[in-house]
C-alpha cells in the first residue's frame, strides 16, 4: 500500500480484509472472507474445519467516499470429517445466492420509496430489477397493510390527477393533518365507493371537499350520508380565472396589433388578486380597461367572486352570490355562462363552504404536497408502484388491532 493511503472499516465485522485496490475510474474492490474458521454441519450439526475449495464471487456493496465499491468474497466449502458430505459455508452479509450485501439492498430500497427504479438504478450503478426486488422484499409487508385499511378522519379531500395521458388517479387524503389516506385507480365513482365502505367508522367523516365531480358526490352520498359535500373553493375560482382569459383571449384575437400585445402583456395580471397588485399594476390595468370595456367587466366579475368568499355567512353568502349571478346574466359575456350552470348544479356545496371552511393554511400545505405527488406520478409507468410509494411516504401507518 503506498504511505499516503488510510484505512477505513469496512463495516462488516463479521468479515476480514485480505486485500484491497483501487480499479481505473474510481471503483474500489476489496478482497474478503468470512472471520469464522469452522462452520456446523448442516447434515450432522458437527463443526467441520477442513476446508475444501474456495471460489471467489463479486458482491456489489455500497459506495464509500461516493466511489463503486465491489467485495470480492472467497467463499469456501468445509468437508465433515464424521459425516464427510460437503458444504458451503452460510453466508448471513449478503444473503443465499445473493451478489449483493444486504445493506445495499436496504439503502437502495430507502431510495427507492421517493424516486423510480430505474433512476435510482442509475444513480447508484445497478441494475432495475435489482432496486425492485430490494424494494418489494423491503416494504411489501408494510404495503399490504396500507392497501387493505382505509382510514377515515373528520374532514376528507378528494382530488383526481392524472399519471399519464388519459389515465387518472383519485387521491384521498386528511387536510387537517396533510395525510394522504388513500390513493385509488381511475376517477370514478365505483373504487371511491368501494373505499368508503371499507372505512371502519364512516361517522367520523363530518365534510368531505370535492371538486365539481358527480361521481365523487353520488359515492359520498351514497356511503356518507352524513357527511357534508364541500367544493372546493379554488376549483370553482379556477372557472372564474379561465372565463376571463377567455374574455381576453377573444378581444386579443379580433383586435389590432398594439391592443392585441398589451392585452398579451396583461395575462398574468388580469389573473392576479389585487391586493397583491404593486403600485405599476393599477396603471397597467386601467389602460386595457380603457382599450376594451368587456375585460374590466370581466375582471370586476372576478374580483367580486374572490371577495364573495369572504361574506361573514352563509345567509349573507347566498343573497350575494343571486346579486352576482344577476349581474353576470345582464352582461352577457359568454365564457361566463359555464359558471352559472354550475351554480345551478352545484350551488348547495359551493355554499357549503360558509358552514365548513376548511382553513386556508392546510389547503396550502396540502397544494404542495400534492404538486409532489404528482411530479412523482410522471415517473412511474405501473400504478402500483406509484401508489405505494404515496401510501408509504405520506400515510401515517397506525397499529392495526
Ligand atoms: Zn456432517
Amino acid at each position: 500500500m503506498p504511505n499516503d493511503c488510510m484505512a477505513v472499516s469496512l463495516g462488516l465485522p463479521g468479515l476480514e480484509v485480505l486485500h484491497q485496490r483501487s480499479l481505473e475510474g474510481g471503483s474500489l474492490e476489496v478482497t474478503v472472507r468470512y472471520r469464522t474458521r469452522t462452520a456446523s454441519c448442516p447434515h450432522c450439526g458437527k463443526p467441520a474445519v477442513i476446508v475444501h475449495a474456495t471460489t471467489a464471487q463479486r458482491k456489489k456493496d455500497r459506495r464509500i467516499w461516493d466511489r463503486p465499491l465491489t467485495l470480492i468474497l472467497f467463499k469456501r466449502r468445509f468437508r465433515c470429517l464424521r459425516c464427510g458430505k460437503v458444504f458451503t459455508e452460510p453466508d448471513p452479509i449478503f444473503g443465499h445466492r445473493r451478489r449483493s450485501t444486504g445493506r445495499l439492498r436496504e439503502h437502495i430500497a430507502c431510495r427507492a420509496i421517493g424516486q423510480p427504479a430505474s433512476q435510482v438504478a442509475r444513480q447508484e450503478g445497478v441494475s432495475a430489477s435489482l432496486v425492485r426486488r430490494s424494494f418489494q422484499d423491503a416494504y411489501h409487508h408494510r404495503w399490504d397493510e396500507v392497501r387493505d385499511h382505509p382510514l377515515a378522519a373528520p374532514i376528507l379531500s378528494l382530488d383526481e390527477f392524472s399519471r399519464a395521458k388519459r389515465c387518472y388517479e383519485t387521491l384521498v387524503y386528511d387536510p387537517l393533518a396533510g395525510n394522504v389516506l388513500g390513493l385509488l385507480p381511475g376517477n370514478g365513482g365505483g373504487p371511491l365507493r368501494a373505499y368508503l365502505e371499507k372505512l371502519p367508522d364512516p361517522d367520523q367523516v363530518r365534510v368531505v371537499t370535492m371538486d365539481m365531480h358527480d361521481p365523487f358526490r353520488q359515492a359520498v352520498q351514497l356511503c356518507l350520508p352524513r357527511a357534508r359535500v364541500v367544493v372546493d373553493k379554488f376549483h370553482f375560482l379556477r372557472m372564474a380565472h379561465h372565463a376571463v382569459s377567455q374574455v381576453r383571449v377573444t378581444l386579443q384575437q379580433t383586435g389590432t396589433a398594439p391592443r392585441s400585445t398589451l392585452l398579451f402583456r396583461g395575462r398574468h395580471l388580469l389573473l392576479v388578486a389585487q391586493e397583491r397588485f404593486r403600485p405599476a399594476d393599477w396603471a397597467k390595468l386601467r389602460v386595457l380597461f380603457r382599450l376594451t370595456p368587456e375585460l374590466q367587466i370581466a375582471w370586476e366579475l372576478k374580483e367580486e367572486l374572490r371577495q364573495w368568499y369572504r361574506s361573514g355567512s352563509w345567509e349573507q353568502a347566498r343573497q350575494q352570490i343571486r346579486l352576482w349571478v344577476a349581474k353576470v346574466r345582464r352582461c352577457g359575456l359568454a365564457p361566463f355562462q359555464p359558471l352559472l350552470s354550475t351554480l345551478r348544479d352545484w350551488g348547495e356545496e359551493i355554499l357549503n363552504t360558509f358552514h365548513c371552511p376548511v382553513t386556508s393554511g392546510a389547503l396550502e400545505g396540502k397544494n404542495n404536497r400534492i404538486k409532489v405527488i404528482k411530479r412523482m406520478a410522471y415517473g412511474y409507468r405501473n400504478p402500483d408502484n406509484l401508489r405505494m410509494r404515496i401510501l408509504l411516504t405520506n400515510r401515517t401507518i397506525r397499529a392495526m388491532a
